[in-house]
């Protein structure tokens, strides 16, 4: 699954004191996007200027609670723009809320080294303060020194200059990949074939008689899977995998040469010593020790799985010997046609787009006890979006978007993004959710899913239910998503669980035409389905984790990056290298997560520990389900993640449920 979250500032410390009204105008022209971004940092500004000049003993309230609300402005303002960046349909929008994002990241990176401001933070005695005021103070002056602070000027001045490298660089890679929609043309309606009827309806040819099929996922992921012109679907994944080259060659290089000076610069061998340190992993070595692990725990099972694809591909070419990564999914989806009789495009009546958006509020209103409102006087981006509320009884606990067609312009992945971080008395939660499922006013019938689809759409509200929920502390550094960033996938990839469930299926999964619920022997043949190929897809994972890794844990003078790639291919991943495919420059985690690919793995063996108290209690137990909110969802980053874990199992994470889930198969049912 992939999904991006802003992650709290470097100085997590922070906080504004807008009044509780709840935002309702999330529009924005180019200025008032700048004005808006300026007005937060002005107003830091002067909260910082406010800190410094205090006399005499500091204290909480006049130390702490205004760099709290200093910390707020600038969380503001960076969550704001991050969204806007990623979804405005206007260019010049999204030109001046990323400007504003490197304004603001300046910002941070000059308080992280502010050494008069860690001096006096440090200063502040909190030994009889509560619990939360203890943590933040710890991870402020843990920052703090991570960020260089105690180094002299000269080195300061030199980490606040790659910092804001760092940002540019990688903003210039994402747009790189964003902007980079790549497209082939096909000569006739036959080259179609294979493909679901409304998908063929849809790619009628155009002027110059040719069907265009373009890189964004809604073309893509169909094509790959169902189209049986094996030579149009290798040259759709030659485009896809050259999407940012070579643009990003250049760019990504120069990234890992910023990142490596930054890290050595601070007295740590590499970047992903750096990176891990605050990690539950805690460093590279025991990344790199998790990846081979996982991927030798993987390696029998998924050469089972290719071996059984290669046999099934002699049918159709008797020379076979191998099964390149264009033919995976297409013959992965034919086999298990035939091997379990299901075909993904038999669930797709089942889940409508309409009908599947307000089953993931009933199951999560069901299971949270919380419910949902739809909020209409609301000024929105764009016309798809679509506004709620979360209460809890009367109460209200949060705010969220829902931005999930594709458009022009706008992010190409599936993500939560933070657009205010709730604090206790100051402002509620709000979310939004980024994705690109089929959009009811491109097709000319009802718009109808893939149940991975639908399992995205649990995953990322997993991540929105988590930042809504844990949004109510004081201190911005541990309220919202504020836990170790490893451990933040592991909510959102347990919610997928619950899509998976035929009883929890059926309450929404109806047949668009006949109202009939999704029979549970199609879940089971679906289960089977998924579990075939599961280790193959884990060594991929494991592929994509060294990668980033490996281009961070070394000097950047000893590799280029394009013959790394292929070695890491040879050593974990599942299929030969392709000719000519650069899928690193299109590789978008290698900016937001650097060397910590890892971490949705690692997320996941917890995902699945926690999981087990619900597969032992019921989908819908409620003192498990409430456990789990107050321990892990409500608590948001008051404690080690490893604590929180434990609190809600009542003993230490294990790996023993994630070993079961990789060799399980299921069966479907007869
Ligand atoms: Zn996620």
């Amino acid at each position: 699954m992939t999904c991006r979250l802003k992650t709290a500032c470097l100085v997590a410390i922070l906080i504004a004191t807008p009044a509780l009204a709840v935002e309702s105008n999330f529009n924005r022209t180019a200025d008032e996007m700048k004005r808006e971004i300026d007005n937060h940092l002005a107003a830091a500004q002067t909260l910082l200027d406010q800190i410094l000049a205090v006399e005499g003993q500091r204290n909480i309230s006049n130390t702490l609670m205004p760099m709290n609300e200093m910390s707020i402005h600038l969380d503001n303002a960076s969550s704001k723009a991050s969204l806007l960046g990623a979804v405005h349909p206007e260019k010049s929008v999204r030109d001046a809320a990323d400007a504003g994002m490197q304004e603001v990241a300046k910002f941070s990176t000059a308080l992280s080294l502010n050494r008069d401001l860690y001096e006096a933070v440090k200063s502040v005695d909190v030994s009889g303060a509560d619990v939360e005021t203890r943590r933040i103070v710890f991870k402020n002056l843990r920052d703090f020194r991570r960020a260089g602070v105690d180094r002299d000027d000269k080195t300061r001045a030199r980490v606040k200059q790659l910092q804001d490298d760092i940002v540019k660089l990688g903003q210039t890679f994402s747009r790189n990949i964003a902007e980079d929609v790549r497209h082939i043309k096909l000569d006739s309606p036959s080259d179609l074939a294979g493909l679901p009827d409304d998908y063929i309806r849809d790619h009628a040819p155009g002027d110059d008689g040719k069907i265009t099929i373009t890189t964004n996922y809604p073309d893509a992921v169909p094509f790959m899977k169902y189209a049986d012109s094996t030579e149009a679907r290798r040259r759709l994944y030659e485009v896809y995998r050259k999407r940012g080259f070579p643009n990003n060659l250049e760019t990504f290089g120069k990234l890992t040469m910023k990142r490596h000076e930054l890290a050595t610069t601070l007295g740590y061998n590499n970047w992903a010593e750096y990176i891990t340190e605050d990690k539950m992993i805690g460093s590279d070595e025991a990344v790199d020790e998790f990846i081979n692990r996982i991927a030798e725990l993987a390696l029998a099972p998924s050469k089972k799985d290719i071996a059984e694809l290669v046999a099934y591909k002699r049918k159709f070419d008797p020379s076979a010997d191998k099964i390149h990564d264009y033919e995976s999914g297409y013959f992965a989806e034919k086999l298990k046609g035939e091997k379990f009789s299901f075909s993904s495009q038999e669930a797709r009546p089942y889940f409508e787009f309409g009908r599947v958006r307000q089953g993931l509020l009933d199951v999560t209103g069901r299971l949270f006890k919380v419910r949902y409102e739809q909020v209409n006087n609301v000024k929105l981006w764009h016309e798809d979006v679509t506004c709620y509320d979360l209460y809890d009884g009367d109460k209200l606990l949060g705010r969220f978007l829902l931005d999930l067609h594709p458009r022009d312009g706008k992010y190409k992945h599936a993500a939560c993004f933070t657009y205010q971080t709730g604090i206790k008395g100051k402002q509620i939660p709000i979310n939004a959710l980024v994705c690109n499922f089929p959009d009811p006013k491109a097709t000319s019938g009802p718009a109808l899913m893939e149940h991975g689809d639908a399992v995205t759409f649990f995953h990322e509200f997993g991540h929105l239910l988590h930042a809504i929920f844990a949004g109510h502390h004081d201190w911005i550094g541990i309220s919202g998503i504020s836990t170790e960033w490893d451990f933040v996938e592991a909510p959102s990839q347990m919610l997928e669980e619950w899509c998976w469930n035929p009883e929890v299926l059926q309450m929404f999964a109806k047949h668009h035409e006949t109202d009939e619920p999704i029979p549970a022997s199609m879940v089971a043949k679906m289960k089977a389905a998924s579990d075939f190929g599961k280790a193959t897809w884990v060594r991929q994972q494991m592929f994509y984790a060294s990668m980033s890794l490996n281009f961070h844990n070394r000097d950047p003078v000893t590799f280029t990056s394009t013959d790394l790639m292929q070695e890491l291919t040879a050593k974990y991943a599942p299929y030969d290298y392709v000719p000519d495919t650069y899928m690193h420059c299109s590789f978008g985690h290698l900016n937001g997560y650097s060397a910590i690919y890892y971490t949705y793995m690692w997320s996941l063996v917890i995902a699945k520990d926690m999981f087990s108290e619900f597969e032992k209690n019921g989908f819908f137990h409620e003192e498990t389900a409430m456990r789990y909110r107050r321990a892990i969802l409500s608590s948001g980053g008051i404690d080690d993640a490893a604590n929180l874990v434990k609190q809600f199992l009542g003993r230490p994470y294990r790996f023993d449920a994630y070993g079961k889930w990789l060799e399980s198969r299921a069966k479907p049912a007869s």
